[in-house]
């Protein structure tokens, strides 16, 4: 019978992150579609929580522990997974696609003579055979792909796949790495805070500001700081995912009056991203299609605009709500404050 090995490592607290629970998920599913074994293989200063907080998945427990596995250092990090991987000698490797195993992942295939493919968007069995799918083209098609060669080691996007549930007590085999000879060392991880990190993945909704923050408004003047302002309020208490169009990303290039905390990496459309949240709401924003093009994994779709004939009114939000977005924003702050 063949292995799956489903590699993951912790966070700071000690707990699996929501794309390593998603990527269990693929990996378990693969595994029953195959007929495989399940093999977990852990990594991390101290596994025991993150073990537990998934034994129910069925999996053989396997983990590299220590405080040197702590930070995501590759050349560490890769002597872990190679011993897990070692260990286990599986036909197939599956991680999340983290910052940490995006790096490692592609080493660990090259160690074990194998291939790899990254930020792949699913997996499933066909004729008990492993299928791996892939977004092309700024996601605009999704390819599938099968490879013969063997390890195939694979990362996982996250918002792929359901977040695995199920806790117990499991038992974990410790499977011992010497790093001695790893010369890199870790001084230590700085966890960006919530309200620093703007962009989050995992937000259960969308805010996207528009250039019609900046333009001028009724009153003939232009009131970027109580934009700033109410923005921030609401992303705060609500720890929304903060999105933008281009244009009001591209204005401090053209010497115009910006939202501060506003950078290329929030565009959300053709050029920018598409990210994947249950609801989004577009503010002082258009609706142009290079914009809305970046909505398409977004469940609900709302926009505020004064513009009643606005590009979201032909038919690409769920909901318009016609109105000024300084004060219907400044009220809903007022109701969730
Ligand atoms: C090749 C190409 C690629 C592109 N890629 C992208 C991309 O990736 N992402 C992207 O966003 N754009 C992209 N664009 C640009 C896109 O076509 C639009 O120009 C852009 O999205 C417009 O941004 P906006 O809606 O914020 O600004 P505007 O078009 O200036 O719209 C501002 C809106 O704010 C409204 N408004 C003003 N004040 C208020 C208020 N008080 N309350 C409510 N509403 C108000 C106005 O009615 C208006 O509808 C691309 C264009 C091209 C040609």
């Amino acid at each position: 019978m063949s292995t799956i090995l489903y590699i993951a490592h912790t966070e700071c607290d000690g707990t699996l992150s929501k794309v390593a629970l998603e990527t269990l998920s693929a990996a378990k599913s693969l595994a029953d579609g195959m007929d495989a074994e399940l093999a977990v293989g852990l990594v991390g200063a101290d596994i025991v929580a993150a073990a537990d907080s998934i034994a129910a998945c069925g999996g053989t427990f396997y983990g590299v522990t220590g405080p040197e596995f702590n930070d995501g250092v590759y050349s560490s990090d890769l002597a872990a997974i190679e011993a897990l991987a070692k260990e286990c000698a599986p036909e197939i490797v599956i991680g999340p696609a983290t910052s940490r195993y995006s790096r490692a992942l592609p080493g660990l295939a090259i160690r074990l003579g194998g291939r790899v493919d990254t930020h792949l968007s699913g997996l499933e069995a066909v004729d008990g055979k492993p299928v791996a799918k892939r977004w092309f083209y700024r996601q605009r098609m999704e390819g599938t792909l099968t490879r013969e060669e063997r390890p195939w080691v694979l990362t996982l996007d996250s918002g792929c796949a359901v977040a695995f549930d199920g806790a117990g007590s499991a038992e974990v085999t410790v499977v011992s790495v010497d790093v001695s000879g790893v010369r890199t060392k870790s001084l230590g991880m700085e966890c960006v805070s919530e309200d620093q990190q703007t962009i989050r993945p995992d937000a259960e909704l969308l805010f996207v500001t528009g250039a019609g923050w900046t333009k001028k408004q009724a009153d003939g003047q232009v009131h970027v700081d109580v934009a700033e302002e109410t923005i921030k309020n609401f992303l705060g208490v609500t720890k929304s995912s903060l999105g933008s169009s281009k244009s009001l990303v591209d204005i401090s290039g053209e010497g115009g009056a910006v939202i501060s905390f506003l950078t290329h990496m929030h565009q959300v459309g053709q050029t920018g991203s598409s990210p994947r949240h249950p609801k989004g709401l577009a503010t002082c924003c258009h609706g142009e299609e290079p914009h809305v093009v970046g909505w398409r994994f977004i469940k609900e779709r709302r926009a505020i605009n004064t513009d009643a004939g606005c590009g979201w009114a032909q038919g690409k939000c769920d909901v318009l709500y016609v109105g000024d977005a300084f004060e219907i924003m400044k009220k809903v702050n007022e109701l969730i404050g």
